[in-house]
């Protein structure tokens, strides 16, 4: 198995960028922000406690969502290995899914690190607000997202890069020549499929 975290602040590319992964290595996307966008539009217990934090830019809890990986990932036994997008999100959540892995007899190889200067961050997110009706693509919560992002997720990265699994690729240029970064490093692993 493979598995790789993409990791970066909001709108550094993540979901574009794990659509492109997917295609060319068929790993199984997990993105933690698309399920629960599905269980608050599907109004489940879940998705009703989930939307208080997220309509706020804040975090939602560790164990929601933790529980909510371990069922997703029970659920895809066959994966060739799986694509985290928007999960680990705190340490807590990287030691979870550290021990998650662990009990399956496999583990992260690779953590790919969107860097985007803060302004291009902003300026993505405001401009998505305009067409992609989440409620929480608006200035002020934008804002509170890049400050739960620096206070809580930052850290996720030393966690990585403590295990020498952390790669840092320049998440400025195209679509096109960031994916070229991403494939190259994740060339070094496995193959496109
Ligand atoms: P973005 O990275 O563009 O902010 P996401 O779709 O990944 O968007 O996440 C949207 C919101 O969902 C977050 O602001 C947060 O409230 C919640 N969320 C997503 N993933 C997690 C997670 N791993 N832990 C806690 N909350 C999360």
């Amino acid at each position: 198995m493979f598995n790789l975290i993409l990791f970066g602040p909001p709108g550094s590319g993540k979901g574009t960028q794990s659509e492109n992964v997917v295609k060319t290595y068929r790993l199984q996307h997990i993105s933690t922000g698309d399920l629960l966008r599905d269980e608050v539009t599907r109004h489940t217990p879940l998705g009703v406690e989930a939307k208080k934090y997220m309509d706020q830019g804040l975090l939602v809890p560790d164990e929601v969502v933790i529980g909510m990986i371990s069922s997703k990932i029970d659920e895809l036994p066959d994966a060739r290995g799986f694509i985290f997008d928007g999960f680990p999100r705190t340490k807590a959540q990287a030691e979870a899914l550290d021990k998650l892995l662990e009990f399956k007899n496999t583990s992260i190889n690779l953590v790919l690190s969107l860097e985007v200067p803060e302004q291009q961050l902003i300026d993505r997110l405001v401009g998505r607000g305009a067409t992609s009706g989440r409620s929480d693509d608006n200035a002020e919560v934008i804002t509170k997202r890049i400050k739960e992002y620096h206070t809580k997720t930052a850290a996720v990265a030393s966690h990585y890069a403590e295990q020498g699994k952390l790669e840092r690729v320049k998440g400025d240029n195209s679509i096109e020549d960031t994916f070229r970064l991403l494939a190259k490093q994740i060339d070094k692993y496995l193959l496109p499929a």
